[in-house]
């Protein structure tokens, strides 16, 4: 804002200075004009009076041009007042005297006009397109930039509302993006549509993400839902004699001003957290309104990122290993590995807080990477110890398993560490099988040709059916321990997880439950025939020299 203001000011002063130069060099041509009998001396130069009116000319003329450049609006305005004024004292002088000898000088001044105007609409050419998309012709984020510092500077009230096309990456992976640019060219347009002169103005920021700048009285709720609205009925595009139908959803966020930010970047980023936000699904609508506990969330995951990311080049990781065991006997069956993450300072940070946040970027793949090469290398040891009794399981992202390559990526590890596949046990959920089907089943389906296990965790939180699991390549069930934690007191939880223990046995899976806590909740899942246990009841997660104890305690 004072920024803005101070480059009006130096624009203005600028201008100013120019038209004076330009009038000193008007006086300068009177006086001229009238000793035109004279020489005039630079230093060792001599000049004719009719060729200093020249240079004067020539002077008034750059200092139009200057005028222009600093501001084509402003400039262009003083200088065409300057030189069509002087024109007409040059025309009224020739008719006065009856001498043509300022003819040349009118030449030359409508020559500048000429200049003036083709450079200032130039400038204001580039200046457009400096401040629109090329791709819509709608505003860019510059233009609405722009559009928000002189509101700010007016005081006038608005909100930024932010809107982003929900997964519009597959639309160019599955179309090209040839279709693509099509499906943003439509919802340009329909934005545009909804464009009003003095409360609505609309623009995009950058690939999949638009926003408008909404001024009172419209309210932002309103017409952020009627956006929702228009651009989620499908796009129809006509190409070759072929109908192409592109469905689209969109999320939206709202940061007002003054309320949220007092200035242009920080309204534009906690709209852009806001849909974030939406995109979350917590408050379960499309469109989410900014506050600051979202900024402090915010902050936290970005400061998250930054310490996986540190964590993964300065090895700050390591694994610990939660003992599972057969629920008649108590022999151990084997070890979940889990990751943990212990900053220089001592400070753990837990994986319940980091795999969440990074599993929505590309980093999960780095981390399940290094949790696969470093729990086969240390794992290795202990199944030695066991003679290959024992299964060692990983917890693998959905991202991961939905990934082509992955089954290849597993095999590859085993060789390299000659890790037995049978010891080896993946754990998956089911938002593996909702992301990309297809491939989670064929990297499941190679994974167990390799002979290679695979426990659906954290079963009875999602949405899968229970038929739709019964068709799962799985193993190994594991019952989620929000299930177990009430099940002495809930006699509704008692009988799902009965039903859970039942139906994984029909199909042929073992079952176990993880985060047993009691002796009680033990019994009850011992007479509802519950396989194994994972739980603090029987094991936390280990150290590794104290798993690895364990197993020649049992190898004994
Ligand atoms: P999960 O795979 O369901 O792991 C079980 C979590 O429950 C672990 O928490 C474990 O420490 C905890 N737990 C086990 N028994 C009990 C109990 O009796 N009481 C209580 N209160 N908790 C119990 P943790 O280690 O904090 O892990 C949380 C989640 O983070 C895991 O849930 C898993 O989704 C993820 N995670 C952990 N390690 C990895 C990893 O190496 N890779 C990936 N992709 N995710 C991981
Ligand atoms: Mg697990
Ligand atoms: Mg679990």
């Amino acid at each position: 804002m004072v920024t803005f203001n101070v480059r009006t000011k130096n624009k203005t002063v600028g201008i100013l200075i120019c038209f004076l130069l330009a009038l000193v060099f008007v006086f300068m041509t009177k006086y001229v004009e009238t000793h035109r009998d004279m020489e005039f001396g630079f230093g060792g130069l001599k000049l004719s009076a009719n060729s200093f009116l020249g240079i004067l000319q020539a002077m008034k003329g750059l200092m139009c041009i200057i005028m222009v450049c600093i501001d084509y609006k402003m400039g262009r305005i003083m200088a065409i007042i300057f030189m069509g004024g002087s024109t007409v004292f040059m025309f009224l002088g020739i008719i006065q005297r009856g001498d043509m000898s300022t003819l040349p000088g009118i030449y030359n001044a409508i020559i500048t006009i000429i200049s003036i105007v083709i450079i200032s609409n130039g400038l204001a050419k580039a200046d457009k397109r400096a401040v629109t998309d090329f791709l819509t012709g709608l505003r860019n984020r510059r233009g609405l930039s722009t559009l928000l510092v002189s509101s700010i500077n007016d005081k006038k009230k608005f909100h930024v509302v932010y809107f982003e096309i929900e997964n519009f990456r597959t639309i160019n992976d599955n179309l090209g993006h040839k279709y693509g640019d099509v499906a943003l060219k439509a919802v340009a347009e329909k934005l545009k549509e909804m464009e009003n002169e003095n409360t609505v103005y609309v623009g995009r920021i950058s690939g999949a993400e638009f926003a408008a700048v909404v001024f009172e009285p419209v309210d932002p709720k309103e017409f952020a839902s009627k956006v929702i609205d228009r651009i989620g009925t499908s796009i129809t595009h006509v190409d070759e004699g072929f109908d192409i139908s592109i469905a689209l959803s969109v999320y939206s966020g709202v940061a007002s001003y003054p309320k949220d930010a007092d200035n242009a970047d920080d309204l534009f980023k906690f709209s852009d957290i806001a849909v974030y936000n939406a995109r979350l699904g917590q408050n379960k609508s499309r469109i989410c309104f900014f506050d600051t506990d979202m900024k402090d969330r915010f902050f936290r995951q970005i400061e998250i990122e930054r310490i996986v990311k540190e964590s993964l080049s300065q090895d700050y990781f390591y694994l610990v290993y939660q003992p599972q065991f057969e629920i008649k006997s108590k022999k151990l069956r084997g070890f979940e590995t889990l990751i943990r993450l212990k900053q220089p300072d001592g400070t753990m940070v837990s994986p319940g807080e980091f795999i969440p946040v990074v599993e929505r970027s590309e980093l999960i793949m780095k981390i399940d990477s290094y949790v696969l090469k470093r729990a086969l290398r240390e794992a290795k040891s202990m199944v030695d110890l066991c003679k290959d009794e024992i299964m060692v399981s990983i917890n693998v992202s959905a991202k991961n398993i939905s990934s082509p390559g992955f089954a290849e990526e597993v095999k590859a590890a085993l060789e390299a560490t000659g890790y037995p596949p049978e010891c080896l046990e993946i754990e998956i959920t089911e938002y593996s099988f909702a992301e990309s089907k297809e491939i989670t089943i064929e990297n499941v389906t190679k994974l167990r040709k390799l002979g290679i296990q695979i426990a659906l965790d954290d079963f009875g939180t999602g949405y899968t059916s229970l038929s739709q699991v019964m068709h799962l390549p799985i193993s190994l069930l594991k019952i989620d321990k929000s299930l177990i934690d009430d099940i002495e007191n809930n006699p509704m939880n008692r009988d799902f997880v009965d039903a859970i223990i039942y139906m994984g046995h029909l199909m042929k899976c073992e079952v176990i439950s993880e985060g047993v806590e009691s002796d009680e909740q033990l019994d009850l899942l011992k007479d509802h025939e519950c396989d194994f246990v994972q739980g603090f009841v029987w094991g936390k997660p280990l150290e590794y020299d104290v798993a690895l104890d364990l197993c020649k305690k049992e190898a004994v």
